[in-house]
């Protein structure tokens, strides 16, 4: 097995020769820091929106060799946490916010499709499974509020979906229950309980998808510098002027999209925490995908609180994550953020609970990256105090889709135009903090090593110790929103 920080994707696609960095100063009109999805996407939102405008992308590294290009490839949108939302923004702004979402998810596959751009984007929807007794009901909320909704606009009551159904979900409505049958109809794994199918879901080659953005960018006249790490953020006549060693850009404004590295930036530094999710990518095993009946390319997660999460590709492998890694002190990200043998050995183990037909065969690649984990599990855009920039982070695992919409926010309030994503809740919400370190990150470790044990409890059929249960139960005692 092959442990690389990059893993299977970036090494199938093929990383494209890195770019010149920054060499001189530079005038522009809108500036952006970080190059993975959600600078990549602001870029290309500016440009279709202006397309004599003058855009500098910043990348400390490659784009997309952060999480960007390494991860799961679960294209969503925030149809499960809709009854949530709900009593966190009202009905209309949480149905806006679905709805922009959704719509999300097919942009990206006609993107690909208008551009040519290979990201093996395939629509086959979402599965939520329980795993225990204990994760039943996952997604029943959701479910039971889809219905509802679809009753009361006179449609039919919804009826469970079956397998083999089209994703589109014409039918089915936006959250679906399925029982264990039609769950294992869809993938026979032996530990697949009930769940819920959500349709608006689509799977993508995360490395193809940032590389070919970051081609069709070039093409469109972007200027995109590599190995060019921001390191610093001033006002200016011009408005802003942000430095790297090897020159300074000037521009009207700025845009911040550096993810877990959100955590290291003073204004932001309580807003978030970073932990990790680990993958396993399995050599090709086309037969025991038919084995297990998983022909849709249905994207499963199950009902966790630390998720798994499970898709296959293209080329007939099995891909595995676990979002139960370390957290980092601070905003620190590489090291066991980025590979952990021991998470790594949890994933396997899981991956054959999952998948026992797996027994025996290869796996040819485990790695990880960091995840900018939000204490209200909602990403969110905020305006930078006296600077005129933006920033996004706090995707909390769930940034391939969320980065499309929050590119196209980011390049409309860069721009000042009129958006109506503009206007939805994720803009400038009221700020949620985190506490300061140390004491964070004793606390996040605690909570973590508590849900882990727990979850393995609950997995293995029986219950958490009362220490255990009452570790994990503190983040909702405090208001901290750690699950969908
Ligand atoms: C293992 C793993 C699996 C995941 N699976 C999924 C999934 O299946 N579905 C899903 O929706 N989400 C998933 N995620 C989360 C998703 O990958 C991220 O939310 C998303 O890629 C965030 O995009 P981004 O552009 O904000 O951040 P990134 O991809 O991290 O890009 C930020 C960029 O900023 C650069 N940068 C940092 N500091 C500076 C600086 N000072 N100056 C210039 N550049 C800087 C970095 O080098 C990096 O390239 C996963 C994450 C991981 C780690």
């Amino acid at each position: 097995m092959l442990h690389d920080a990059h893993g299977f994707w970036i090494a199938e696609a093929g990383s494209p020769e890195l770019l010149p960095p920054l060499d001189g100063d530079r005038r522009a009109d809108v500036v952006v820091i970080g190059g993975g999805y959600t600078g990549l996407w602001t870029a290309w939102h500016v440009l279709a929106a202006e397309p004599d405008a003058e855009v500098v992308v910043l990348e400390a590294g490659r784009c997309g060799h952060g999480p960007s290009g390494r991860n799961g490839g679960f294209v969503t949108g925030v149809d499960l946490s809709l009854p949530a939302l709900r009593r966190e923004s009202g009905h209309d702004a949480a149905e806006a916010w679905a709805a922009a979402a959704r719509e999300t998810v097919d942009a990206i596959g006609a993107w690909c499709e208008r551009e040519g751009v290979d990201a093996w984007y395939r629509r086959g929807g979402e599965l939520v499974v329980s795993t225990a007794s204990a994760h039943d009901g996952v997604g029943a909320a959701a479910a039971a509020a889809a219905a509802a909704a679809a009753a009361s606009a006179g449609g039919e009551p919804v009826v469970a979906q079956s397998a083999g159904q089209s994703p589109a979900g014409a039918d089915g409505g936006p959250v679906v229950a399925q029982s264990a049958e039609q769950a294992r109809a869809r993938c026979d794994s032996p530990v697949f309980r009930s769940g819920v199918f959500v349709p608006a879901a689509a799977t993508v080659h995360p490395a193809r998808l940032a590389f070919g953005l970051r081609e069709r960018l070039l093409a469109r006249g972007a200027r995109v510098y590599e190995g060019s790490r921001a390191t610093g953020m001033r006002p200016a006549r011009e408005g802003v002027a942000v430095r790297t060693a090897g020159g300074e850009v000037r521009a009207p404004v700025a845009v911040l999209a550096v993810n877990a590295a959100s955590g290291g930036i003073a204004p932001l530094r309580d807003r978030l925490t970073v932990s990790s999710s680990h993958i396993v990518c399995t050599e090709p095993v086309p037969d025991v995908i038919e084995q297990l009946g998983w022909d849709g390319g249905e994207a499963i997660s199950d009902g966790r609180a630390l998720l798994h999460y499970t898709r296959t590709t293209r080329d007939g492998r099995i891909v595995f994550g676990w979002a139960g890694g370390r957290m980092a002190a601070g905003a620190r990200t590489g090291g066991r953020m980025e590979v952990d043998h021991r998470v790594i050995a949890q994933v396997r183990a899981d991956l054959l609970r999952f998948f026992p037909q797996l027994a025996g065969r290869r796996i040819e690649h485990a790695w990880g990256g960091p995840i900018d984990v939000s204490p209200t599990h909602r990403p969110a855009i905020v305006g930078l105090h006296g600077l005129p920039a933006w920033a996004a982070f706090g995707f909390t695992g769930n940034g391939v889709g969320p980065a499309h919409l929050f590119g196209r926010t980011l390049a409309a309030l860069a721009l000042d135009r009129r958006d109506p994503v503009t206007r939805l809740p994720f803009v400038d919400p009221p700020p949620r903090r985190v506490p300061p370190e140390p004491l964070r990150i004793a606390g996040a470790a605690l909570i973590r090593r508590a849900l882990v044990r727990k979850e393995a409890a609950e997995e293995a059929g029986g219950r958490p110790d009362p220490v255990t249960a009452g570790i994990a139960a503190l983040p909702r005692l405090l208001g901290l929103h750690i699950v969908r």
